[in-house]
């Protein structure tokens, strides 16, 4: 889960890591009452990165200013994203920039630090174009970030004296943050020199998905829609998508392959929702309930391959919640017999056939449409 860079820095203070002050607004008339000494910093509060390029963070030196462009800033699109909020700070005067960073290196199944004096700049380009001015160190998951390991990387950095004590506090800090956190990636670029100390001018943090249990303070997943959130709680793994045909299947690699097939038969997933395998009758029926939430739905495409997954378990959930747009069903695998058989007593059909179910899903979709028009 991304965090907004304002979010990340209250964890990085939090930490004791020295980040500029500032306040977030979502509306530019907010900022004539900001007690904050000028020149500031104004910055597009989005999930993405490259604000700067896009001209997301912009300097300002009076309030005026500060008041125009952030209500540039506000509304603009960046890579996607509309920007909903700015996080005004005080502006730092950089002398130099650096990058700072602890990642997951699922290749070598470690945490890796990787740092650069050729910071403000993706890092994928540096490593693209002067691979040699990257820093990488690996961390020793018994031993974590020791202060002379960081000490090393802040020497190959250039650091000497009160300069490489004050990286290695940011760094033994960050490394701490990320552990405790349970981050993916905890991100300073720019690391900045201010005035002869250092500065994180911008932070990053992702945070793994699988270990949000474990972290009450959260603050709530903005890259999820509600319905996602609600799916998610129930233990669904569910996407919204854009099209008219809700999709329920069990496993991601069939689910992908029956969005596929109702694009074959020119047809438009709702969604990708995978109840997983095993899934109870409970599963089923919570699926259905969320499914046919989003607006626009016209019908529901049900595609089960029974392994550790019984057919019975799913038909039972069908019928216990039965779907209230044209459905088209197929039911194969284990206990296939029983599961057939408990539609067919409800009176509802199913097939065995996966392409036959798509190009049926897509028919009824069509009808819905036409119905519609009709209207
Ligand atoms: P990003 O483009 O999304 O990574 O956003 P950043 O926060 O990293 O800002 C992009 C660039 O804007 C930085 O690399 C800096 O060069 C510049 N910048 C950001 N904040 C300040 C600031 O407080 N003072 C100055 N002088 N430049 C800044
Ligand atoms: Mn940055």
């Amino acid at each position: 889960m991304k965090l907004h860079e304002y979010q990340a820095k209250e964890y990085f203070a939090r930490y004791g890591l020295p980040v500029q002050k500032g306040v977030v607004i979502d509306r530019a008339e907010q900022i004539a009452g900001l007690a904050l000494r000028y020149p500031v910093v104004i910055k597009a509060q989005v999930l993405v990165g490259g604000r700067g390029k896009a001209g997301g963070v912009r300097l300002a030196s009076t309030p005026q200013e500060a008041g125009e462009r952030a209500r540039a800033i506000l509304g603009m699109d960046i890579k996607g994203e509309r920007v909903a909020r700015v996080l005004v700070a005080e502006a730092a005067d950089i002398e130099r920039e650096y990058y700072f960073a602890f990642v997951t290196d699922r290749a070598a199944g470690r945490v890796a630090a990787i740092a650069s004096g050729e910071g403000g700049v993706e890092i994928e380009t540096v490593a693209r174009t002067a691979p040699e001015k990257i820093v990488r160190a690996e961390v020793d998951p018994f031993l974590g970030f020791p202060a002379y390991q960081a000490r090393v990387v802040g020497r190959r950095l250039g650091f000497a004296g009160a300069a490489l004590e004050e990286f290695v506090r940011i760094a033994t800090a960050l490394y701490r943050l990320y552990w405790t956190e349970d981050a993916d990636l905890a991100e300073i670029n720019p690391l900045a020199l201010v005035g002869g100390h250092l500065l994180c001018v911008d932070a990053k943090l992702v945070l793994d998905d699988n270990a949000l249990y474990r972290h009450a303070e959260t603050p709530p997943n903005e890259e999820m829609t509600e319905l996602e959130a609600a799916a998610r709680r129930a233990g669904l793994a569910y996407v919204e998508l854009d099209g008219d045909i809700a999709v329920i299947g069990n496993g991601a690699g069939l689910v992908m392959s029956t969005l596929d097939l109702l694009a074959h038969f020119g047809g438009r997933a709702a969604n990708f929702l995978d109840v997983g395998g095993g899934a109870s009758a409970e599963a089923m029926q919570t699926a259905l309930g969320i499914v046919q939430q989003k607006p626009g739905v016209r019908a529901v495409f049900i595609n089960i391959f029974g392994g550790i997954t019984r057919c019975d378990d799913v038909a039972r959930g069908i019928v216990e919640n039965p779907p209230k747009v044209p459905a088209s069903i197929r039911l194969t695998g284990t206990n296939e017999a029983q599961g057939q058989q408990i539609l067919k007593d409800a009176g509802i059909a199913a097939g065995l056939d996966p392409d036959e179910g798509a190009r049926v899903a897509v028919e009824l979709a069509r009808r819905g449409a036409r119905a519609r028009e009709a209207r």
